[in-house]
């Protein structure tokens, strides 16, 4: 618990109303969307803005507590588990959308926002904020900046980094910066916004952020290719890119991820195949036309058993929305589910999904796969249950070969969902000894006395998935 000296300047800073301490309110926040973390933090704090959250951020400072920002909780990596106790800052009341500028091209918000209700306020204006995590209906833009989230529309179009243009960010001393601005180019220094996008709040607070938009695309055309076969599919990812076309959206369901959609939505997903390919172009109609013809082409060339065109878009947008309820829907089979980001070369999606069921295999473990395959991103989801110790151990070990699997393959332990506590004791592994200490020395210099999400990204010791309570 917060000594009471603290929490009286708090309570000065930001309100009564904003300073919950409670057990019932602590442990609200005691967990995120990733399974097996918990950990109570001391008090949950609601700043209303940037001058709250400095004040707040130096006093933490003074007396060292920890700082863990929260924008819905979604993230996968238990990137908001307070497991060093310390303050939930909480952004729900700065969700502002300051402005859309239509002659730069630009949208400002505070990190509050919900993805989805910028995505549609900018539209409105005939722009595009391409980056659409499955989570957009939830996740905060303060979110998705911190986990450089990525999406559907990823392949053509890029992750949140991509589109990130300038931040306000309280850094750990209280004092704030901005860095970049409503610019197409700028090379004055560092680059300090990209250094901060993805850095899972440990290196500063994100109290505003422009993004980039584009104009909105003239036409958009869906199909979905049938396999019978989990690999010629793969393949057929690999063949697409290679073919010089890039699709704005190309992901990869297996057999039991569609039947637990299927039941999930009910849009008539076919279940009786072992894998569909969820194919999205936009762009001029012309263009949109002649490069579903060729895909159409290669997906049969590569053994689809039959492809199918989205006749409406609300057709387009079930499919879309079935291939985003993915995660919730494989949830709802087991007590535990447990999805994994490993991400390789777009060349190597067959070799990774033929060794993600070869490792189910040998651990005797249920392992639904789908993902973003045009970005090489694939998302193995283990149904399981905690409770089970020995199962968990295998899972464990199963997990611990995909991601030796992707580095081997040339790939990475996180495509988008960010290290946190989870992936910390896998990182070393990626980046090697000298890739660590530059990031080390990085955190060192921004955040000395480690208050700013500690335990995240740089494991304490070899941490294994296991409830932390405090
Ligand atoms: C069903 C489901 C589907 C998902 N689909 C996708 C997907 O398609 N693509 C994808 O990339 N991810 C996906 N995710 C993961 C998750 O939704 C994203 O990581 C999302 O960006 C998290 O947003 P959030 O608002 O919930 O952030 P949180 O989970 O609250 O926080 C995420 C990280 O950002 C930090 N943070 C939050 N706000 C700030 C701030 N203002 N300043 C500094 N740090 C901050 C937190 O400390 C934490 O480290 C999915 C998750 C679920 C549950």
């Amino acid at each position: 618990m917060l000594a009471n000296e603290v929490k009286e300047k708090l309570i000065k800073i930001v309100g009564l109303e904003n300073v919950e301490d409670s057990h019932v309110e602590r442990l609200v926040y005691s967990y995120d969307a990733t399974p097996q973390f918990q950990a109570l933090p001391d008090a949950v704090v609601s700043p209303r803005n940037t001058k709250e959250v400095a004040e707040i951020v130096k006093i933490c400072n003074d007396y060292n507590i920890p700082i863990v920002p929260r924008g819905s909780g979604t993230n996968l990596c238990a990137g908001t588990c307070p497991t060093e106790g310390g303050i939930v800052l909480l952004f729900k009341h700065m969700n502002s959308i300051l402005e859309i500028d239509e002659e730069n091209l630009t949208v400002t918000v505070q990190p509050g926002v919900i993805t989805l209700d910028m995505i549609r306020a900018v539209e409105e204006k005939g722009l595009f904020y391409p980056p659409d995590p499955s989570s957009l209906k939830i996740s905060t833009m303060g979110g998705n900046i911190n986990e450089n989230s990525g999406g559907l529309r990823g392949l053509k179009y890029g992750v949140t980094g991509d589109y990130v243009l300038a931040l306000e960010v309280v850094l750990a001393n209280g004092e704030v910066i901005r860095t970049g601005g409503k610019l197409a180019k700028d090379v004055a220094g560092y680059d300090l916004t990209r250094l901060m996008v993805g850095s899972e709040g440990t290196l500063g607070i994100v109290t505003e952020a422009t993004c980039k938009l584009i104009p909105k695309p003239e036409s958009k055309q869906t199909m979905l290719a049938l396999y019978q076969d989990i690999e010629a599919a793969a393949q057929t990812v690999s063949s697409i890119i290679a073919s010089k076309v890039i699709p704005t959206t190309l992901e990869f369901l297996d057999q039991p991820t569609l039947k637990v959609v299927e039941a999930h939505a009910q849009i008539g997903l076919p279940t009786d195949v072992q894998a569909v390919l969820l194919i999205e172009q936009d762009g001029p109609c012309e263009v949109v036309k002649r490069e579903m013809e060729k895909m159409h082409a290669l997906c049969e060339q590569g053994q689809a058993i039959s492809v199918q065109i989205a006749e409406s878009e609300d057709e387009a947008e079930a499919l879309r929305t079935a291939r985003r309820s993915a995660l919730s829907a494989l949830a709802r089979l087991k007590p535990t589910t447990i999805l994994e980001d490993a991400t390789v070369p777009r060349s190597e999606i067959a070799n990774m999904v033929k060794a993600i069921n070869e490792i189910a295999e040998k651990y005797e473990l249920t392992i639904c796969t789908f993902g973003h395959a045009g970005d090489g991103n694939l998302h193995p989801t283990c149904l399981t249950d905690i409770r089970n110790h020995e199962e968990i151990e295998r899972v464990e070990k199963a997990f611990a070969e995909i991601f030796e699997k992707a580095i081997a393959l040339g790939g990475t332990i996180t495509g988008e969902h960010g290290v946190g506590v989870m992936k910390a004791p896998y990182l070393e592994r990626k980046l090697g000894e000298a890739g660590m200490a530059a990031m080390k020395a990085i955190k060192e210099a921004l955040d000395p006395n480690h208050i700013m999400n500690p335990g995240k990204v740089f494991a304490k010791d070899c941490r294994k998935r296991v409830v932390v309570s405090r």
